[in-house]
């Protein structure tokens, strides 16, 4: 249709016939009607495409997921009810008990906890590297066991941004894809698939969605891995599916449809984590407007982090687009035209200075959220990210005395005029 990410926003995804609705229609249906059971036997057996049963497969939902991945120039794209759900899918679909992954440390605290934690005990072993670390410490960090790398394209809270091309890199040398989450950056400011990621997932909660209405998350394929040619490292893509009446979907799908197959036959079929239509509905509206608000949100936050930066009250600034910043020269290469709204800083006086610093802001309020149309903030090390001890915190990039601020589209004087009298009276 057309390269032009705001087209795509607005009208990708869904071409209404003569006389169809304009906006996308909420197909509020559990369950599709056939005239015959061999009909829709042969939707089971994946031999025919078709709706039957809204954990499977819904028409809203389709129609937003296609919007998704062409944002991101991937080939095929799922919703889930959430971000968490759509990270353990992307995982889960290529590692199991026994298999083992490597990460970025510098990632979200929930997805951090969902790897060292929930999924260890599924017997998924994850080992941390650094963002920063070089190309030969990441290549030690693989095993023959190794099913995938994955990292935040701009972590959250930490804002540290990922060398995407350098983790793809080491990822195919190994014979495994690159996943990356990419939701604070969102296709606006950055397309991993492009660098050489192979999956893209997103908390679709956070910006896409936009106005903190509905939960939701998606995975995008990129549909360039070629998982044949690794086949004995990934035998639930490339030999049959018992639980599926034979299928190997890799074959059956090639690289353009076989991780999304699989994911949304076995996983969503047996987790059940589904996009509600409704919050599909809802985040298309966020979609429609998704170009305008990231420039806003960019423009805002680079205010923000200079007006801070300049502030005697304050340590130490994290925002890419600041020149001093330590992620100015990566996020130059990945994300040129800005990379998001969310500034993470110190307050001098630590934690306590922290503490009154958020109580006293007016427009800014505190909310375990990011990345909408109102401002807000969080102090992770006694929220999000309360689970982890010093080390872990420090290796996360968190510091006890960091504000994370996710700045709005309200007007940028008023914005800071309210961080300028919550400064004043710490
Ligand atoms: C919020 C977030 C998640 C989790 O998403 P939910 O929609 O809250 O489940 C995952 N990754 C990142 C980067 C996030 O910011």
């Amino acid at each position: 249709m057309t390269d032009h990410l705001e087209t795509i926003c607005v009208q990708g995804g869904y071409r209404p016939g003569s006389g169809e609705p304009r906006q996308i229609p909420i197909i509020q249906s559990t369950t599709f009607k056939y005239d015959s059971s061999e009909e829709m036997g042969k939707l089971f057996d994946l031999e025919a495409e078709g709706y039957f049963y809204s954990r499977l497969q819904n028409p809203t939902c389709d129609h937003v997921a296609a919007k998704i991945a062409q944002l991101e120039g991937g080939t095929a794209a799922m919703l889930t009810s959430s971000g968490q759900a759509a990270n353990f899918y992307a995982v889960f679909n290529i590692a199991s008990c026994g298999d083992h992954v490597v990460a970025s440390s510098s990632i979200y605290g929930g997805t951090y906890n969902l790897f060292a934690v929930t999924m260890k005990r599924m017997g998924v072993e994850f080992t941390f590297v650094s963002p920063d670390c070089t190309a030969q410490e990441l290549d030690g960090a693989f095993r023959p066991n190794t099913k995938a790398v994955f990292g935040e394209t701009i972590a959250n809270p930490a804002l540290t941004v990922l060398d995407i091309e350098k983790f793809a890199q080491a990822a195919h040398r190994h014979g495994v894809p690159l996943i990356v989450d990419n939701t604070f950056a969102t296709p606006i400011n950055c397309q991993p698939i492009r660098w050489g990621a192979d999956i893209v997932v997103h908390s679709t909660t956070k910006y896409m969605d936009g106005h903190a209405a509905a939960l939701g998350g998606c995975i995008v394929d990129g549909g360039h891995f070629d998982w044949m040619a690794h086949a004995d490292k990934f035998p639930g893509l490339c030999t049959p599916d018992d639980s599926y009446h034979g299928v190997t979907y890799a074959e059956k799908f090639g690289m353009e449809g076989a991780f999304l197959h699989k994911a949304a036959a076995q996983l969503m079929r047996d987790f059940g984590s589904v996009m509600s239509p409704q919050s599909a509905f809802l985040l298309n509206l966020g979609l429609e407007s998704l170009h305008v608000r990231m420039a806003r949100h960019c423009e805002n936050a680079q205010a923000v982090a200079e007006f801070l930066s300049g502030h005697p009250k304050i340590s130490w600034v994290r925002y890419s687009g600041l020149p001093g910043d330590p992620y100015h020269a990566l996020a130059e290469k990945y994300l040129p035209h800005g990379s998001c709204g969310v500034v993470s800083f110190g307050v001098k006086g630590g934690r306590g200075a922290a503490a009154s610093f958020m109580e006293r802001l007016r427009l800014g309020a505190i909310a375990t959220h990011v990345a909408d149309a109102r401002t807000c903030c969080l102090h992770p090390a006694s929220t999000t990210h309360r689970q982890m001890n010093d080390a872990e915190l420090a290796a996360a990039g968190v510091s006890p005395d960091l504000v994370r601020l996710s700045v709005g589209l309200e007007s940028r004087e008023d914005l800071l005029a309210d961080l300028a009298q919550a400064l004043d009276a710490v």
